[in-house]
């Protein structure tokens, strides 16, 4: 049994505040809060440079890879940390591209994030090599797939509406025609139960300030197939992904296995936070977590649609078809949702028109679904997100 009254209390949660957008930046963790203070003042403030060895900071980016990898059904010793999810993106893709490099195909679909697609386009223009992006809606992407993809390049859930793909499917469906996959976890780890070692992926990368709460520009994780990780070259070949580091040898000579994936100075503090944000996930059950994250999203559809019969739902009906977030449609989308987090529910806003909840069991409960719910169906039903302070957009919506 999973104990979420016990998990919940392990988050800094403010008071008067309904918070579903973990989905975008989870909650503080108050062991992070502590853990960041020690580094700071015992490692930091009195080892200075010894921290490095004495305080085990060089090596955080692979003991921190395979706890995450434990979330994500990784093998031990294939996950590293660091930089951000758009970079880890341009490596894995790059790596995977040499793995086949008779083929000039980069297939995905509409449903990525931008991010991961300019990524793509980005390479392409830097290899120079006739590489094309080939962009697909999510349901074709099956069919798409033929001998022509070097790379099928797909995030599991999508941001915006919450639709899972079948990993494993697509993945054995891509090795069949002779392509590698590359799996953007953004809205998996944390979210629910991923197989990477049994859907058999070849590369897959993530970030940790969703759903694993590590804090704002928390490092990105790339995992790399045991099957690949001691051929793939890497393109970003800094002196950290090196076999010797310190041997300050001029050419560059990648590192065992997935070291080679690092790159530069791991971010220590950013990694402190994260590895105590990781502690929330001891004794957790991935299945559990699944669980309860479908019965509060189902729960959540179900009086939105019964309260406010104005909003469409933007995401699939059927639980085990999508993530842990829930999106609803409406043309005033930006207003309706800056009247909630007036009202102390915060979700977020996708354009052109969608209002994104995410349910993130570790600290959101049935009560807080009701409480959600009564809002909203009051700001609904009393028009009290029409008003033009609502409709000024801010930076970061
Ligand atoms: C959140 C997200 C990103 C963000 O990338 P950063 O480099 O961390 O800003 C990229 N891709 C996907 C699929 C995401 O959901």
């Amino acid at each position: 049994m999973t104990d979420f009254d016990r998990t919940r209390s392990l988050f800094h949660l403010p008071q008067g505040v309904i918070y579903l957008d973990g989905n975008s930046l989870g909650p503080l963790p108050i062991a992070a809060k502590e853990r960041v203070a020690r580094l700071l003042a015992d490692e930091w403030g009195k080892l200075l440079i010894r921290g490095w060895n004495e305080a085990g900071w060089m090596t955080m980016p692979r003991r921190i890879g395979d706890r995450i990898g434990s979330l994500i059904g990784a093998e031990q010793g294939s996950v590293v940390m660091g930089d951000t999810l758009s970079i880890k993106v341009y490596q894995a893709l790059a790596s995977a591209l040499e793995l086949v490099p008779d083929r000039r195909v980069i297939l995905t679909d509409s449903g990525n994030f931008p991010s991961d697609l300019y990524i793509a386009q980005g390479l392409i223009g830097s290899l120079a090599g006739g590489h094309t992006l080939h962009v697909v809606e999510p349901e074709e992407v099956d069919a798409a797939l033929d001998e022509s993809v070097a790379v099928l390049m797909l995030t599991e859930v999508d941001y915006r509406t919450g639709r899972l793909h079948d990993m494993s499917a697509l993945t054995q469906k891509a090795h069949s025609v002779g392509a590698v996959t590359l799996w953007d976890l953004a809205h998996s780890a944390g979210a629910l139960p991923v197989d990477l070692a049994g859907a058999k992926a070849d590369f897959a990368v993530g970030c940790t300030y969703k759903y694993l709460n590590g804090g704002p520009g928390a490092p990105a994780f790339v995992y790399v197939s045991p099957r690949h990780a001691d051929r793939v070259r890497p393109a970003l070949s800094g002196w950290l992904g090196h076999d010797a580091p310190f041997a300050f040898d001029l050419d560059y000579r990648p590192g065992p296995g997935i070291e080679r994936m690092r790159v530069g100075t791991p971010p220590v503090i950013a990694l402190a936070a994260l590895d105590a944000a990781l502690d929330a996930w001891n004794g957790v059950d991935m299945q559990a977590l699944r669980r309860q994250s479908i019965a509060l999203c189902d729960l959540f559809v179900g009086e939105v649609e019964k309260r406010c019969p104005m909003l469409a739902l933007g995401s699939p009906r059927d639980g085990t078809k999508r993530g842990s977030q829930i999106s609803f449609l409406h043309d005033e989308g930006y207003a309706i949702m800056q009247a909630l987090v007036a009202r102390g529910v915060i979700g977020d806003f996708r354009a052109p028109n969608a209002i994104r909840f995410g349910f993130t069991p570790l600290y959101i409960g049935e009560k807080d679904v009701h409480a959600a719910v009564d809002i909203l169906a009051d700001i609904m039903q009393n028009r009290l997100w029409d008003t033009a302070k609502y409709r000024q957009k801010a930076l970061v919506t």
